[in-house]
């Protein structure tokens, strides 16, 4: 046992479990403030918060008025169980019907985009039966537990775990930087969705479609502006479902309320976590159109979490969707985003590791290549290996500079709370400028 005098990152290491890596060699920064975009750890280092944690934090840290009408709900009613109706889960219901794309008015409350993500599967299964198959992307990250995780494409995932549940199909990405149908923007017609037709003729049984409508964790695959809503129009003609998973895409993110309000398109399930409380307490909900919910009038979803509906996680949504209002953020995410992007622009002219800048809104990707070709830097598909990269190593010393950025394997995720500002916005591309040359 430790001492209890052991400092904090001593007892983390030894008793808490950390996902995603090996435990040993992790080196937590123990962090503990933040307001606006920074974070700051506990000898007082102060960081920029360039990527929103992994891309939640969306009004940044602090925010009053979100802290004190959860504080206020607190106060009034910490819990009931969700067999009840809190007077907070109408008014959370009321400021969603304001924001969501047309045709969501159902919503099922969770506590992450995992669950939304569980629930929406069940949902799609039960009301398509005995249609039960389900077509997810390679490049996609759809959540961690069993189901959500084999919806996953992520070879980063299965490379370590198996996906067990039967049913799903995968079909390809919109990635034109490096087409996986080999074809080329925008000769190739489209084929990467026109192929999902076929797929689900030939699959038959298929109960509906799950997709990032920009794909996040792997990458910000922003797609052809065709390809929205030609998938939009397949899964209707076929008559399966579409699932919007809008947990990274949606509250502003991309300078819209949801990404698909970039198409104009309307999913008939929405799913969307994180922004809908800025992160200030988890949340998880499932929307989807009056037609599902009247078939669950008559059938029971046998389904539910004891933290379903909490109270708590509700008092956040009214409460960030007025500051998104009052900030009128989409129009701020909209100019700033077009500020970071041409920014980032002028990294990509600047540095010849950088193979491919990509994004709305406040939502980019950096890609960086290897040998001024698009060799990716850190080893994918068939050949990624678990092994630490070049830009892990490139976001190590970020940190050091006092900015954080997320990463994957051969990318940044630049994704900055949409409160941001210019000045901020100068700072985290200034640091990234800094150790770019390291990789040129
Ligand atoms: N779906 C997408 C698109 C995500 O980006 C994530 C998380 O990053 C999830 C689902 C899972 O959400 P959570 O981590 O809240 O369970």
């Amino acid at each position: 046992m430790k001492e209890e005098s052991s400092d904090d990152k001593e007892i983390i290491k030894e008793y808490t479990f950390k996902t995603w890596s090996k435990q040993k060699g992790w080196d937590p920064i123990i962090v503990t403030y933040a307001k606006g975009v920074y974070f700051y750890d506990k000898n007082g280092k102060k960081y920029l918060d360039f990527s929103s944690q992994f891309v939640n934090v969306n009004l940044g840290y602090g925010n009053e008025k979100v802290i004190s009408s959860i504080k206020e709900q607190l106060d009034k009613l910490q819990y009931i169980n969700p067999s009840f109706g809190a007077d907070v889960r109408a008014r959370a219901s009321r400021s969603l019907l304001k924001v969501m794309p047309k045709g969501i008015t159902k919503f099922f409350f969770s506590t992450s985009g995992t669950e939304a993500n569980e629930a929406a599967i069940k949902i799609t299964r039960l009301y398509k039966k005995p249609n039960y198959k389900i077509l997810a992307r390679y490049r996609s990250y759809h959540g961690s537990t069993e189901s959500s995780i084999s919806l996953t494409g992520d070879y980063r995932r299965w490379f370590v775990e198996p996906h067990t549940m039967p049913g799903v199909v995968r079909i390809p990405e919109p990635y034109c930087f490096r087409c996986p149908l080999k074809l080329k923007y925008p000769d190739c017609g489209i084929a990467c969705a026109n192929y999902v037709d076929y797929v689900i003729k030939q699959e038959k049984h298929v109960a509906g479609i799950i997709i990032e409508p920009i794909t996040g964790t792997n990458g910000v695959i922003v797609p052809p502006k065709e390809y929205m809503p030609l998938i939009r129009k397949i899964a209707k003609e076929n008559d399966i479902l579409f699932i919007a998973d809008e947990v990274m895409t949606g509250w502003g993110r991309v300078g819209e309320w949801f990404a698909v309000n970039l198409w104009n398109i309307e999913p008939d399930i929405l799913t969307t976590a994180k922004g809908a409380s800025a992160s200030y307490v988890p949340i998880g909900i499932t929307g989807f159109k009056k037609e599902i919910g009247e078939y669950f009038e008559e059938n029971v979803f046998a389904h539910g979490h004891t933290f379903e509906a909490h109270p708590v996680s509700l008092a956040a949504i009214p409460a960030v969707i007025e500051e998104y209002e009052r900030l009128n953020i989409l129009s701020h995410v909209r100019i700033m985003g077009d500020y970071l992007g041409k920014r980032l622009m002028e990294l990509k002219e600047r540095h010849k590791s950088v193979g491919d800048v990509r994004g709305v809104g406040l939502f980019w990707a950096m890609e960086l290549v290897k040998d001024n070709n698009n060799t990716p830097f850190g080893g994918y598909e068939d050949k990624y290996d678990g092994k630490i990269t070049l830009v892990d190593t490139l976001a190590k010393k970020l940190m050091e500079k006092g900015v954080y950025v997320y990463n994957g394997p051969s990318w940044f995720i630049i994704a900055p709370p949409l409160v941001i500002n210019k000045e901020e916005i100068d700072q985290g591309v200034n640091a990234l400028d800094e150790i770019l040359n390291e990789a040129d």
